[in-house]
């Protein structure tokens, strides 16, 4: 029965902010490649669909449009996740709809639900639909298990009284001994707890041990003990990851990364380990204040840099930045950042600590400086620096000329530096072993693939 059949039809549901639909759109493409004769029909909003189209796409896979859950006429008020929380109030039914038509479409109902694991009404859905439901983690393990574990969590620390616990440690989860209660995400223990954002991870950590599985892009041996206790919660956990170190660009000739600010050909140019890669993700950009920060910290260091930064926030940099670092290094609005973290000549990534960055860094053995903000990133900084000893939090928290510089001077320079790069390279190791020929991560994916295209009945 686990045989694909030319009846299984996959309803992937994508979450249409942040770095999240992307990484789902891959695992989408393996699975479809891998059982070609299952459909995938793939639901986001119009908006985050045309960031990820169009490229070619296997003729199993097919594209559908849901609702934002925007009203018509609606004013944004500028409140921070206000996008977010409409497309959530209004998922369940935008997904509904679309799925209807989609099987009406096809003729075929559909047999998996294969979500972004934040939509935790899926494992309903999927009950009433006599679907499996396959729920993908897009983030780390720590941040999984601070959400599966919310409630654990809220009992042991004294919520009410929760600044006086910020540097207590989670040591009661197994394999979260170093995280701090200050690591945790907003919404957890401190910051806003009824928000609409916060109810649904909350609520998501008590539906997914019903899922049929539960994926998430990384690799077991990255944090062993986590991932024991992981599966001891879950139906299925599987780790398939590094998806960086899967997509077929990385593993063909570099002639067919997109590059169109030519980073590639100038990072051929430089030193081992020399140059700082600078990226913040898709979402979050530095104050002006640090952004002001970051520039004079490398132009004081004269390390060479790839800075990927935002058009509208190139204004924003010092009065002749650009022309005194000609030769030092490039500011580009996009960067092929899998690419730049495999090179050699990188030395350092300064990141906000997303977790697709993390696990960039760590397939390409980069130690990193970390800038978290808000969500996960404070945690997978605090994994980078306490529990895989892979680089360092910046001094201060925040940028600042100096605190920069003697980071950059620690990573690049120092015996700390070394440590950390050592490390680094044992987890790149790791990360490769993973997704080679009989590795943990090519094992899961058969498992995944089972769970996937297999019919209940
Ligand atoms: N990215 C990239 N080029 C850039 C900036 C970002 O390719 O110039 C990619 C990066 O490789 C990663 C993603 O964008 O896969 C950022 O994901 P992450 O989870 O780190 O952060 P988010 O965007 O969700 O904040």
């Amino acid at each position: 029965t686990d045989q694909p059949t030319t009846d299984s039809h996959v309803a992937v549901l994508a979450f249409p902010f942040g770095t999240h639909a992307a990484p789902l759109l891959a695992v989408t493409r393996r699975l479809a490649s891998a059982s070609p004769s299952t459909l995938f029909s793939f639901f986001n909003t119009s908006q985050s669909n045309s960031s990820l189209f169009p490229s070619d796409l296997p003729s199993n896979i097919r594209v559908h449009d849901v609702a934002d859950g925007v009203p018509e006429g609606y004013a944004f008020s500028g409140r921070p996740q206000e996008a977010i929380e409409l497309f959530l109030v209004a998922a369940p039914k935008s997904f509904r709809e679309a799925i209807a038509s989609a099987e009406n479409d096809a003729g075929k109902k559909v047999t998996c639900m294969l979500t972004d694991a934040f939509f935790w009404f899926a494992s309903d859905m999927a009950a009433e639909m006599k679907a499996t439901w396959v729920a993908f983690w897009t983030a780390g393990p720590n941040s999984l298990s601070v959400h599966l574990y919310t409630d654990l969590i809220r009992q042991s620390v004294r919520v009410k009284e929760v600044d006086g616990c910020m540097e207590e440690t989670l040591g009661f989860i197994s394999g979260m001994e170093k995280i701090r209660v200050k690591d945790t995400p907003e919404g957890v223990v401190f910051g806003n707890l009824d928000s609409v954002f916060s109810d649904t991870l909350h609520k998501m950590g008590l539906a997914l041990p019903r899922a049929d599985a539960v994926l998430i892009n990384s690799f077991e041996e990255l944090d062993n003990t986590l991932t024991n206790n992981l599966k001891s919660e879950f139906k299925r956990y599987l780790n398939i990851g590094p998806l960086a170190l899967l997509s077929s660009a990385s593993q063909s000739d570099t002639t067919l990364v997109d590059d169109p600010h030519g980073c590639l050909a100038w990072i051929k140019k430089q030193r081992t380990a020399s140059v700082a890669y600078i990226s913040f993700g898709t979402v979050m950009t530095p104050s002006p204040g640090e952004l002001v920060a970051i520039a004079e910290g490398l132009e004081s260091s004269k390390v060479p840099f790839v800075w990927s930064l935002k058009e509208k926030n190139m204004a924003q940099l010092p009065k002749g930045f650009f022309e005194r670092t000609r030769e030092q290094g490039i500011v580009v609005p996009w960067a092929p950042q899998v690419e730049l973290l495999k090179h050699e000549a990188t030395g350092v990534f300064v990141t906000h600590c997303g977790w697709n960055s993390v696990l960039e860094s760590v397939s390409g053995g980069v130690p990193m400086i970390c800038r978290p903000f808000f969500g996960d990133q404070r945690l997978n900084g605090r994994a980078v620096e306490a529990v895989w000893g892979i680089g360092m939090t910046i001094i201060n928290g925040v940028f600042t000329r100096d605190g920069f510089g003697e980071c950059l001077d620690r990573v690049l320079v120092q015996d700390d530096g070394k440590k950390m790069k050592s490390n680094a390279e044992k987890l790149r190791e790791q990360a490769h072993q993973a997704v080679s020929e009989r590795g943990s991560s090519v094992e899961n994916f058969k498992g995944l693939l089972e769970a996937v295209v297999s019919t209940l009945n």
